[in-house]
């Protein structure tokens, strides 16, 4: 296979090239079922339920999901205190649970009795990986549920598994060699380690070893680590995301541009405050409801902040893409209604050269949001008037919110400052 090109084709044909309204309508009818089962058979749904009052005949359609209060992972570990040890988000006898994996947290997670999930087996195909494939798997199999969820996955599609776990990566490097392993997945970080243990023990990868794909997760994986690590391994290396919690949400397809929404999951984009739908195309949360009938999770939110990307992609697949994921809702502020994230500001300052250090101050006056860049300039003698008026227009182009830009001398902004400070006064606090 010629190196950083990916083989094209399906593990599901028919499901990954249905029209957005079959998918729709699968989707929904599956919604009604997993809303019916979690209402019989879990109590923490089925409080949840209750307190907003809805039943399960309420929720018919997709868009009746925001009925739903959003679930996170404070509430499964608060849950889990008060009553051990699923906390009633099980939805099935302990006898019916084929493992108990623990999470940080911790968090205590029943895995089903068959696993017959094909999301992960989804995303692993269209990394690459393909029946008779031999694939180092090196995430941990110790206590938590990932490395067993890929390794049942690259079962499905057929490949053969070397169940390494992480770390050790002089042992790791011996056994890809001696046994001519094809593909790997991995950490973002721990591949690099790997690249960077194989060089420093004389080893060409692309000549010494036989990969010939790989597959990457659980991580950021900013676009300049996958062109050193491709270059370096000359193998395509492909991500996709998902949560523990509720499996595999998107993957990369070889047209890239984002990930493909996996088929059996319903994901949302919601105002993290409010957990109402954001407009189309705006950035938000990342809520997901999966259809695990063991340990269903409905409207469970990710944390995660990205955005829906609604067009055609050359691979044939249908499935709207997200885009990359942007950052962590704890980090994110609103002004005058608009989300602002410390990258979308690391971005427009990037932009400036003349910038030494920022930091943005948000404040309120008579009710009225406001936002000034506080700027430290690397040299002096810059213009100011030109650069204020420079920046105070990216700031209005890629934020969509005005600002206002203040010079400040070096030294004002503390080593240890939040880059986004916000000042206002909120009712109650
Ligand atoms: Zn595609």
């Amino acid at each position: 296979m010629e190196a950083n090109k990916l083989e094209t084709g399906f593990f599901n044909k028919a499901r990954e090239t249905m029209s957005q309204d079959q998918r729709i309508h699968i989707l929904t009818e599956k919604l009604k079922e997993i809303v019916n089962h979690a209402y019989q058979h879990s109590s923490a749904f089925r409080k949840k339920m209750r307190q907003v009052g809805c039943l399960p005949e309420d929720i018919q359609t997709i868009d009746d999901l925001e009925k739903l209060p959003i679930t996170r992972r404070e509430d499964l570990v608060e849950a889990q205190k008060s009553f051990p040890p699923f906390g009633g988000y099980e939805a099935a006898p302990r006898e019916k649970m084929r493992r108990i994996y623990v999470s940080p947290g911790p968090v205590y997670e029943p895995g089903p009795w068959e696993y017959d999930d094909t999301r992960w087996s989804q995303a692993l195909f269209a990394a690459g990986f393909r029946k008779g494939d031999l694939i180092q798997n090196t995430f941990n199999y110790h206590l938590w549920p990932f490395a067993f969820i890929l390794d049942d996955s690259l079962k499905m599609i057929g490949c053969s598994v070397i169940p390494s776990g992480p770390g050790n990566s002089l042992v790791q490097l011996t056994i890809m060699q001696k046994l001519g392993v094809t593909g790997i997945v991995a950490a973002p970080s721990f591949l690099m380690t790997l690249t960077q243990r194989a060089e420093s023990q004389g080893l060409n990868p692309q000549k010494d070893l036989n990969l010939k794909a790989g597959f990457v997760t659980s991580e950021m994986f900013p676009e300049t680590l996958r062109k050193l690590l491709e270059s370096k391994l000359g193998i395509p290396i492909s991500q996709a995301y998902g949560t523990v919690t509720t499996g595999c949400l998107a993957y990369e397809c070889p047209a890239r541009g984002g990930m493909h929404l996996c088929d059996d999951v319903i994901i949302e984009i919601v105002d993290p405050e409010t957990g109402k739908k954001m407009p189309k195309g705006s950035t938000g949360e990342i809520v997901a409801t999966n259809f695990n009938k063991t340990y269903p999770m409905i409207r469970f939110a990710t944390g995660d902040l990205s955005f829906l990307k609604d067009e055609p992609c050359t691979c044939g697949r249908t499935s709207p893409k997200i885009g990359k994921i942007l950052g962590r809702t704890d980090q994110v502020t609103k002004v005058k209604g608009t989300f602002i994230h410390p990258w979308q500001t690391d971005e427009i300052i990037s932009r400036f050269s003349e910038v030494e250090k920022y930091q943005v101050v948000i404040t309120q006056k008579g009710h009225v949001d406001h936002m000034i860049f506080r700027i430290e300039l690397r040299d002096e003698s810059v213009n100011r008037d030109i650069l204020r008026a420079k920046l105070e227009r990216a700031i209005k182009e890629l934020l969509n919110v005005k600002g206002e830009v203040e010079f400040v001398v070096r030294g004002a902004i503390y080593d240890r400052y939040k880059k986004i400070d916000d000042q206002r006064k909120w009712d109650g606090k």
